[in-house]
């Protein structure tokens, strides 16, 4: 089955955005994934509204449970049972190794939010998984979605080409990446680190585990923390 990503959005024309360039938007006109982008402004309730004021005051508005309810109810029986995410600011900031659960399944169903957010009844019946880009506030959950399936689309077989690159990259060990270097072997004096262009692939490995160990111990603690408990055996309460 094609991996598939439904975005519920009152702006599907924000998408595909990033999802449209480079390896992803190729890999989607060449339907190795699918976008299914449901227009919540087509749900309205009596006449043309979708959403409603703060139940005891406040600024804003929010998504109405009815608009949703109608939205939902006409996917197929197949993306009503796929995972369901919530972007918002009070969501838990989601990492790489939900990418990877994610990319595993049959795919993902993502509701944005716009303006003050939405009905809580909604993610409460509906059971969404409540996530969140980083400490910030947006404008909407669009530019979150898109962050989220290309990040999903990338780990899809087939998608990127060099698996290896997949492999040792950020996150997928509790190790950072260590730094990168091309040509010309010196750029305003800096030299690109000899060991790399020795040709000794044993030697150029080790350099690139330290270096990558160096980056992680002093840019993020909390990886490291989990990568020494990897080491020793033992696994914190989060894995
Ligand atoms: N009143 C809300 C913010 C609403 S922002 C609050 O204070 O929590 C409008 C919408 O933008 C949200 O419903 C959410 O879908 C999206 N959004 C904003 N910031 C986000 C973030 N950091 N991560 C994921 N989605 C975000």
């Amino acid at each position: 089955m094609t991996w598939r990503a439904n975005v519920f959005t009152i702006f599907p024309d924000a998408f595909p955005g990033n999802l449209g360039v480079s390896i992803v938007g190729k890999a989607l006109l060449e339907g190795r994934w699918q976008l299914n982008l449901i227009d919540l402004k087509r749900f309205p309730v009596k006449s043309d509204r979708i959403d409603g004021s703060p139940c005891g005051g406040g600024s804003g508005m929010i998504l109405s449970p009815l608009v949703f309810e109608k939205a939902f109810d006409s996917l197929s029986d197949v993306d009503r049972n796929m995972r369901r995410i919530y972007f918002s600011p009070r969501g838990r900031p989601f990492r790489q190794s939900d990418l990877v659960e994610m990319a595993n399944s049959p795919g993902i169903t993502a509701l944005c939010g716009r303006y003050e957010g939405v009905d809580q009844r909604i993610l409460e019946f509906y059971s969404f998984e409540e996530v969140s880009i980083g400490d910030f506030v947006l404008l909407g959950g669009e530019a979150a979605a898109m962050v989220m399936i290309e990040g999903c689309v990338r780990l899809l077989p087939e998608v990127v080409g060099n698996g290896e690159s997949l492999i040792h990259e950020s996150f997928s060990d509790n190790l950072l990446e260590h730094h990168q270097y091309t040509k010309p072997r010196i750029f305003k004096e800096l030299s690109a680190p000899e060991v790399l262009l020795s040709g000794n692939h044993q030697q150029m490995d080790e350099f690139r585990e330290n270096q990558s160990r160096e980056i992680t111990r002093k840019r993020r603690p909390d990886i490291w923390a989990k990568y020494i408990a990897q080491k020793i055996g033992c696994h914190s309460e989060e894995d």
